[in-house]
């Protein structure tokens, strides 16, 4: 359960911050030897909670679509560039209030890479594939799904909308074909 890793996570935090608060008493110093390395690593005492929030009415059509299961992308009317994930700016003609068109068919593994080393939102997870494909006129970057045997660059992909379980949200995914 997620809330089970993230309980983990906040008291190993917690315990790495105790000792260090500890070490900045005797030495002054907020300054800890990394583990890896040893080398001298200066952390904050402040402590921030951080989640982020970005402003998304101008691309809100993203999300709403996403929940019908379409992944969506804008398109600038006059120059025909097309931008994913969507904006409604076209810097080249700078102009707004771009088009919207769905990204359909197949599209193309252009490259990929296995995440063994998580970032530690993303530690609950089995190693994972992250890749970028190509579709008529963008790319996307994402998750890859599917058989392993199939994927290598040039391999065939789809993109699919799927609610990932464990945090509960919608979010697209590139799956091999
Ligand atoms: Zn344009």
């Amino acid at each position: 359960m997620i809330s089970d890793v993230r309980e983990a996570k906040q008291r190993e935090i917690k315990e790495a911050l105790k000792q260090l608060d500890s070490l900045t008493k005797m030495t002054g110093l907020p300054i800890y030897p990394e583990p890896k390395t040893g080398n001298p690593l200066w952390s904050d005492v402040r402590e921030l909670d951080l989640r982020y929030q970005i402003p998304v009415k101008r691309i809100y059509k993203f999300f709403e679509k996403m929940t019908e299961g379409k992944v969506m992308a804008t398109k600038c009317p006059k120059c025909g560039q097309v931008f994913f994930p969507p904006q409604d700016d076209c810097p080249s003609c700078r102009i707004s209030n771009l088009d919207w068109v769905e990204i359909q068919g197949e599209g193309e593994v252009i490259t990929y890479t296995v995440i063994s080393v998580k970032p530690p939102s993303f530690s609950h997870y089995s190693d994972y594939v992250v890749g970028i494909a190509s579709f008529k006129g963008t790319s996307v970057t994402a998750w890859i799904d599917g058989p392993k045997d199939k994927l290598r660059v040039g391999a065939k992909v789809r993109l699919e909308v799927e609610r990932r379980e464990e945090e509960g949200y919608i979010t697209y995914k590139l799956v091999l074909v």
